[in-house]
């Protein structure tokens, strides 16, 4: 590279925005179908555990609280999901989506990794 070349490139680059993102200071907004944390809604939940069968990574485990009273948690691994979202299409009640606001999912504690859903649930 001539000189002058690199010289014009120094100056060019002195006064630019860097092109670098200042994250984690800065987050930008991720894209609408990114497939983060998976997420769910208890409500509508009946236990059929569609998901948990048809999840290729053995990712989710339904836990049947009380049939009766259709008390139901769900057990997630996230360490285990290829986040390919099958659980999400598999679940007919629509219980199941997967957050773009939640992908930051890198832990030091494996505690973190195994997440019950509806731990402290009254009802569902
Ligand atoms: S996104 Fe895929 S791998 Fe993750 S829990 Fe759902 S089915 Fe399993
Ligand atoms: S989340 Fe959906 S697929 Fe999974 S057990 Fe509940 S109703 Fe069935």
């Amino acid at each position: 590279m001539k000189f002058g070349t690199m010289l014009g490139d120094l100056t060019i680059s002195l006064f630019s925005q860097p092109s670098t993102e200042r994250y984690p200071f800065e987050r930008s907004e991720a894209p609408e179908r990114l497939r983060g944390m998976l997420i769910w809604h208890p409500e509508d939940c009946i236990g059929c555990g569609l998901c948990a069968k048809d999840c290729p990574a053995g990712a989710l485990d339904v836990i049947v609280l009380d049939k009766e009273s259709k008390k139901y948690q769900l057990r997630y691994y996230p360490d285990r999901c290829t986040f390919c979202a099958q659980c999400v299409y598999s679940c007919r009640q629509g219980c199941l989506e997967m957050s773009n606001e939640i992908w930051e999912l890198a832990a030091l504690d494996r505690s973190m990794f195994d997440i019950i859903f509806g731990d402290c649930l009254e009802n569902g």
